[in-house]
Parts: C-alpha cells; structure tokens; sequence
C-alpha cells in the first residue's frame, strides 16, 4: 500500500475535510441558512465512529477500573461554579481586530502561531506591546488594533420571566460537575481515596479562533479524569496517567508514536495553582502540532475554591490514618473531537485512486459491508439480504448493490469498513462468501456460519 508521502500536508487537511461532508461524517451546523461558524453536526458515519471512541473510552477508564467511577452532569450548574473556578475573571483572551478586514483574532494563538510565543491568556498588556512594536500583524499582514479582554464563557438566561431572568453559563470546561460531585460520590459509593471520577460532557466556547475545522469549536466534548489523592501522592499518579494517556492513543487508536509529541507549560503559560501540566499533541497535517489532551497536577485548587465559595467542607478523612485533608487532583482532560480529528488524520491513505481510511476494525463505522455479486439474479439477491439480514443484528453492516465490486470495494475503503462479503455463485453452491480486506485486499472465502466468529476474531 502507498503511503500519503506524496501528499502535501495542507493537501491532507482539505482531503479530510472534503471526505468529511462528502461521506456523511460531518456537515456544518445550519447548512441551509448559512451555516453557525465553529459549529458542526457529526452525520451518520461520524456519529458511529464518534460513539465508538466514547465507548472505548468508557471501557477503558471506567467500566475496566476499580478505582474509577463515571458520571453524567449537566451542562448548567450555578453561577457560582465559574466564580470559584476563576473563569468569570480570568477565562479570556485577548481580541484584537485587523484595521483594514475587521477580522477578529485571538492576540494569544497569533503570538503563538507567528511568534512562537506562549503568553497567559489574561495578559494583555504583553499582546499589546506586541501589536504597539509591530511585531504581531493579522494573519493578512495588516496592522492590529490595541487588544480587549474577552471572555469566553457562554452566558444563558434562566427563567420564564422576562427581565427576572438569572444568567448562567453553559459549561466551559465539562469538568467542573466532577468536582461539585466528589462529596455525593464519597458519600453513595463509599470510595475511598485515591479514586478517579470520569466524565465524557460537552462544553461551550466563545472561541474567537475560527476555521480550524473540528479543531477549534465553540460547541465540543471533554473527555475527563479528575483522579483524587493524597498531596503526598500525585506527583506518583500524575506520573502514572501520564503513561495511561499516552498508551490510549498508541494501543487503542492505533495512532503512530512519530505523530504524537509531549508538550510541557512554560512557567508563562501553566495555571498559578497547576504543580506540573503537559499537553499531548498531535502533528496534524496542515496545521502542525496541536494539543489533544491535557493533563495537570492540579493541587487542591479545585476542592479548596469550591470549599471556600459554596462553604461547604469538602475535606476528606481517612478513617484509618485517622488524617483530614483536601485531596490532589491530577486531571487528564482529553477533547473527543480532536481527538476524532487526529483519527482521521492519522487513517487517510491514498494508494493512486483509492481512498482508504485505516481505522482499526473496532473504532470503524461498519464492520462489514455486504454485496450481491450482481443485481439482477434474484437467488443471489436473496442469499446477499439473508447473509445482511443476520449479520446486522450483531455487527455495524452496510449493504451496498450499486455500480460494480471494484466500485463498492473503493466505496467501502473510503469509509474505513474493514471487510466486505460479496455473494456469488459459489456462495449457492457451497455456502461460503468472498471476504475481502481493506488493508491488504487480499480476499478469502469463508462458510456463511462462520463469519460471525471471522468477524469477532478481528474486531476486539
Ligand atoms: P487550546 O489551547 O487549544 O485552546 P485549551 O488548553 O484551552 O486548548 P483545555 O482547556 O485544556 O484546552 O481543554 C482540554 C481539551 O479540550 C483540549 O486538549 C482539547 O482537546 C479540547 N478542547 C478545548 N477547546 C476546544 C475547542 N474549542 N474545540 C474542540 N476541542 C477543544
């Protein structure tokens, strides 16, 4: 098979992007009226791939660990959340304008893009004397305009009557709920410390970062593990999910270590509260290195804010040392869209016509997709529904009887389905299918009864 060495980089990211729409993984959000910007819909295939991201990701941070519980929060909490957690104050970045386009930037990803400066999101005064010295331009090259603070929280009327109403935010980060639940949690499930509480939630941006796809939306998922200690302990599990984290993305994406990169916050960029914090990037092509994760040694910010703001006490005691304290938090904080994004960036292949997204078998859409050899013989038809009609009810199938094999094989490979089983003669005669596999195109045949074991042979 070919590699993508003879595509360029910028040429991967329009590929992607195209595939995207064309192949029903994601659209736009409101098409039709124009479209909501850094807002996408995630179509039937992206959907599929999306869930099976999320389920491996619950299986393997929950469901397979004791020490790890999940939960399912809103997206309101009380307004209160985001004064505790610094975002009313300090969850903003610096707006600057192109003079000649109108155009909006975020003075921070400029900085970092153009000067490979990593300035604190609330620092204007430094983006400023950037733009005063001319040293930060729009992505144009025309002059910017003196930088605002802005924040990028999403504000929400709460309330039927108009004028009464109170303003809350949706979540702009997901796992604020995780740290209002630890009480509830230590008290109905009897945990004892160090314990993790997961969570897959959606969070809401006013990013004013626009066009970087997937990448970069106002409306996205988190993926989180709050996992809380003893002070004494977390620089050991910081250590320790460090290792888990970056194993996801080797072993259950299947994404190349060559493509995946450690980045550590400057003392500049870190949190005043974060011990250590280290992003996971991932080299897109087109785009460069870019964060997918998170993951922060994060103190007792957390609990003790919230202990201070609500006033409740939130310390934990250990009933055998007989010790009261506030745990650690040591946080992997992944985004499920990025990391949907990388997916895709890391499976496009082109071998001369053929498109192939190599995703492995069991985060790939349809596991199989079933032909009749031809259209117009009726036994063969039938058998094909028959072979589809059980399959289907086991594993993500497609049918497909349009255009011929070749077609529907490169039709397939495009979507990433890992084998197609094609009807024919024989198959009347002897029972058995041609089983073809996307990676290696290499076809066997195998007895109808047995394709279900086949199948779960490969997908694990
Ligand atoms: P960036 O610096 O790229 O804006 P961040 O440091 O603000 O990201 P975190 O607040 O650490 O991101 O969020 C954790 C994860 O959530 C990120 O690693 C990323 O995968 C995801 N994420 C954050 N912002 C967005 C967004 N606007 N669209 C999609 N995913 C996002």
């Amino acid at each position: 098979m070919a590699s993508n060495v003879s595509l360029s980089k910028q040429d991967v990211f329009e590929k992607v992007v195209s595939l995207c729409k064309r192949r029903g993984f994601v659209f736009q959000n409101s098409e039709i009226y124009g479209g909501m910007s850094a807002i996408y819909d995630y179509g039937p295939l992206g959907a599929e791939l999306r869930k099976n991201i999320y389920d491996l990701w619950w299986r393997r941070m929950i469901t397979e660990r004791e020490d790890v519980v999940g939960i399912d929060g809103r997206i309101i909490m009380h307004p209160k959340v985001w004064e505790a957690s610094g975002h009313v104050t300090g969850f903003a970045e610096a707006l600057v304008e192109d003079k000649v386009t109108h155009k909006r930037y975020s003075g921070n990803k400029l900085a970092e893009d153009q000067l490979g400066l990593t300035i604190k999101d609330t620092d204007i005064e430094s983006i400023d004397n950037l733009v005063r010295e001319g040293k930060l331009r729009s992505p144009d090259g025309n002059p910017l305009t003196t930088a605002k603070k802005f924040n990028l929280l999403m504000p929400v009327g709460i309330g039927t009557v108009e004028g009464e109403k109170s303003t809350a935010y949706l979540k702009g980060e997901s796992c604020q709920n995780i740290y209002l639940n630890f009480k509830p949690i230590l008290e109905s499930m009897h945990k004892s410390i160090p314990f993790g509480i997961a969570q897959i939630g959606r969070a809401f941006r006013n990013e004013i970062t626009l066009g970087q796809f997937l990448f970069r939306q106002r409306e996205f998922d988190q993926m989180d593990v709050q996992y809380f200690c003893h002070p004494k302990d977390s620089s050991k599990y910081y250590e320790e999910w460090k290792a888990i984290r970056w194993n996801w993305y080797i072993k259950d994406l299947g994404i190349l270590e060559k493509n995946l990169k450690w980045k550590r916050h400057s003392d500049q960029e870190r949190a005043f509260y974060a011990k250590d914090a280290w992003d996971i990037t991932y080299n897109f092509s087109g785009m460069g290195w870019k964060e997918i994760e998170g993951l922060h040694d994060r103190g007792d910010y957390d609990l003790s804010q919230h202990q201070k703001f609500s006033g409740t006490d939130l310390t934990y005691f250990d009933q055998e040392t007989k010790e009261r304290y506030l745990p650690y938090i040591v946080e992997s904080s992944a985004g499920l869209d990025r990391n949907f994004l990388a997916l895709l960036f890391e499976a496009y292949f082109e071998d001369g016509e053929r498109v192939v997204l190599k995703l492995k078998p069991n985060l790939a859409p349809y596991k199989i997709a079933v032909f009749p050899l031809v259209r117009n013989k009726e036994e063969i038809t039938k058998k094909a529904r028959e072979v589809f009609d059980g399959l289907r009810l086991k594993f993500h199938a497609a049918w497909d009887d349009r255009g011929n094999i070749g077609k529907r094989y490169y039709s397939q490979d495009e979507i990433g389905t890992p084998y197609c089983a094609t009807i024919d003669y024989q198959t009347l005669e002897d029972g058995t299918v041609t089983i073809r596999d996307r990676d290696t195109a290499l076809q066997e045949r195998v007895k109808i009864s047995e394709i279900e074991d086949f199948l779960k042979s490969k997908i694990q």
